[in-house]
């Protein structure tokens, strides 16, 4: 089982030398989020982005615009941000208010803050091999290879998921790494026989118990990134990946469970996205 508590802890270790560094020279690291009021599940996970930036000694500061806004009033916060160069990083919580658009607004980002990588110009520059800040979620799949020490290179990686923010820049991650790439949908053919064929399973498709251990070859590395809510037989709700964990754990090598897994690393990411922008912001 891959610990990716412990490998984001890790990280963050990493990180707050990083952001003490930039402390020393006289810079404040700063991330700010826009939240639209109202939404209970943002809410909470705006306090906990709070909580890990200001562990690590980045200020956090929450604009909060009402949930009767209009389209105006969402670009004219994103632009003051963009303006403000005390804001290294900027990330933008869902949903929005009725009527906003949030692709338009994620386009006004600057993609020099856009931490998130939710501006296409950063996954364009990625599709490029240039420096851009990729979505967190692909970055954390990476990573967990890297630190388990999968070398990419030739070998066949299938991603099940296409979405815009996590399985396509996941598919381009991999691919930077000179793996050879599957990328399939719901509506992909044959499925099993392609992943059993595979060295790497990453699953993105939001689907519990979708990948059982007959699609996975022996020995094969599974990472699971779905996050889904299902009852148990106890009438409680309980989070799950896509992945049959405990059966596929039989056959496959390492496998990274969910909870525990892609989720915190994505955090980190999200912080890892931070620095860099405060680090880069110095260079200009
Ligand atoms: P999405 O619904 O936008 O995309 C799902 C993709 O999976 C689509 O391309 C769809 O065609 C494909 N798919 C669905 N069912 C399939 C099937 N039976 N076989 C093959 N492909 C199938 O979802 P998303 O936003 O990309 O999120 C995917 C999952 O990842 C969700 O469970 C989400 O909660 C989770 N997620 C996790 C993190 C994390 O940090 N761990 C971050 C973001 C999203």
């Amino acid at each position: 089982m891959i610990d990716g508590r412990a490998l984001a802890a890790e990280e963050r270790r990493v990180l707050a030398d990083r952001v003490a560094a930039l402390a020393a020279q006289g810079r404040q690291v700063r991330l700010d989020a826009i939240l639209t009021e109202g939404d209970a599940g943002a809410e909470i996970y705006a306090q906990r982005q709070r909580a890990g930036a200001e562990q690590l000694g980045v200020g956090f500061q929450l604009h909060t615009i009402p949930n009767d806004a209009d389209e105006a009033e969402v670009l004219a916060c994103v632009q003051s941000l963009n303006a403000d160069p005390g804001v290294h990083a900027m990330m933008m919580f869902l949903p929005l208010p009725d009527g906003v658009e949030a692709e338009r607004v994620q386009a006004a980002i600057d993609p020099a803050k856009d931490v998130e990588g939710v501006n296409p110009a950063n996954i364009g520059n990625a599709v490029f091999g240039r420096r851009s800040l990729v979505p967190c979620t692909a970055l954390a799949v990476r990573h967990l290879l890297e630190r388990r020490g999968v070398d990419l290179c030739g070998l066949r990686c299938l991603v099940i998921g296409q979405s815009n923010i996590v399985g396509k820049p996941i598919a381009l991650l991999l691919m930077r790494s000179d793996a050879t790439v599957f990328s399939v949908n719901r509506s992909t053919k044959d499925l099993p026989e392609l992943a059993r064929s595979c060295d790497v399973v990453i699953s993105a498709a939001g689907v519990p118990g979708l990948v059982t251990p007959e699609w996975i070859k022996p020995g094969a590395t599974v990472i699971d990134v779905g996050i889904n809510r299902i009852k148990g037989p106890d009438g409680k709700s309980h989070v799950v990946g896509d992945v049959q964990t405990a059966e596929v754990a039989e056959v496959a090598g390492d496998i990274s469970p969910v909870p525990g897994g892609v989720g915190p690393v994505t955090v980190a990411m999200l912080l890892r996205n931070v620095v860099e922008s405060a680090e880069q912001a110095g260079l200009d």
